[in-house]
């Protein structure tokens, strides 16, 4: 079981910020940015590689959800979200999750 599956049963506490029948944001515990959350899907999926056909309406909705939380707090001048995808790519934890950045200004490519 992954340390964010244990924050969607309650069992690890973590400062959420957002939540509804599909998904759930919380506050990275070790930000990289004045802003930085972590959404993730309260189904247990790896990366966005393990995504299914069946979940074409979990993907769109967890976009969504970005977009909400994003307004709720009002990030105006921008934000970067990223998915790392493997552990090449940077992916630590073996859940689904999408970074939420913002706050300061981002350079391209990232690292
Ligand atoms: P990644 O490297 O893309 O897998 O990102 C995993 C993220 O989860 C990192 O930014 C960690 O700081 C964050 N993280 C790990 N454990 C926790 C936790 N208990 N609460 C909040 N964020 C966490």
């Amino acid at each position: 079981m992954t340390i964010f599956k244990k924050i969607i049963d309650r069992e690890i506490p973590a400062s959420i910020v957002y939540e509804d029948d599909l998904c759930l944001a919380f506050e990275d515990i070790n930000p990289q940015a004045p802003t930085h959350l972590v959404i993730i899907p309260k189904k247990e999926v790896v990366s966005i590689d393990d995504l299914g056909d069946e979940d074409e309406l979990l993907a769109g909705h967890m976009l969504i959800a970005i977009r909400k939380i994003a307004a709720r707090l009002g990030l105006s001048d921008g934000y970067r979200v990223v998915t790392n995808c493997g552990p090449a790519a940077g992916q630590e934890v073996m859940h689904l999750h999408f970074h939420l950045l913002a706050g300061r200004k981002f350079s391209w490519p990232p690292g």
